[in-house]
């Protein structure tokens, strides 16, 4: 059975949405015990996370995020009291101590496999530069944990249309034993503002079914 549900209670069209910082998590016993139904927004560093979430939730929701001292950690917010946002700590940094990274990935895990509230998992890749080890590296964690994951590509403006239409048929020719993966692709330009209505749409369309 569908519930309908009214896209404007989440993602007021006039501004008005309230997205609340909930807390920063470094470890799985800081996950907060709330019950909203919960995206989370995953992606190597520099793949366009924030500027993402930022025209999402038409915020400066990312400015805490980047907060030094906070870029380590999962960031948790409040969307409309509906919905919670994560915003997960990009990946494929070359400079972090091999401490950190043992952390994160400590951590990532815990929260991808214990997550019950855990809706969906947006996977964020610029096209410009395809599918890295560490993005495949993700995935086979969605997919050994059973994790429903979709993929996002960002920077679109960047990049010939049909330039895009390559990469997303090697994407998808890579991402073939991936039965976890949603099979939509979402095709997003935070720059000008393209894709925005269609991860909302998924987000609802997910609510619906709950
Ligand atoms: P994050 O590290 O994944 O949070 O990435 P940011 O959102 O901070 O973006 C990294 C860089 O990419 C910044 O210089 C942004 O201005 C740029 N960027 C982000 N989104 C877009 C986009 O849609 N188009 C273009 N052309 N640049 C973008």
């Amino acid at each position: 059975m569908t519930k309908k549900i009214d896209i404007n209670k989440i993602f007021p069209s006039c501004g008005e949405q309230k997205c609340e910082f909930i807390l920063g998590a470094h470890n799985a016993s800081q996950f907060p015990d709330i019950h909203y139904p919960e995206f989370a927004f995953i992606g190597a560093s520099n793949v366009g996370k924030s500027s993402l979430i930022n025209a999402l939730t038409a915020q400066k929701v990312a400015i805490v995020s980047n907060t030094p001292g906070r870029t380590r950690q999962l960031n948790f917010f409040l969307l409309s009291d509906r919905i919670t946002i994560v915003d997960m700590p990009g990946y494929g940094f070359a400079k972090a101590a091999d401490k950190h990274i043992a952390n994160w990935q400590r951590t990532s895990f815990e929260y991808f496999a214990k997550r019950a509230q855990l809706k969906r998992v947006f996977l964020l890749l610029d096209p410009i530069k395809g599918l890295k080890k560490s993005d495949h590296d993700m995935a086979n964690i969605f997919n050994s944990v059973g994790i429903n994951f979709q993929i996002i590509l960002t920077k679109i403006d960047k990049i010939d249309p049909r330039k895009l239409v390559d990469i997303e048929k090697k994407i998808r020719e890579e991402s073939s034993l991936w039965p976890a993966m949603h099979p939509k692709f979402i095709f997003t330009s935070s720059k000008r503002n393209e894709g925005l209505s269609d991860i909302k749409s998924e987000i609802i369309e997910v609510l619906s079914h709950l």
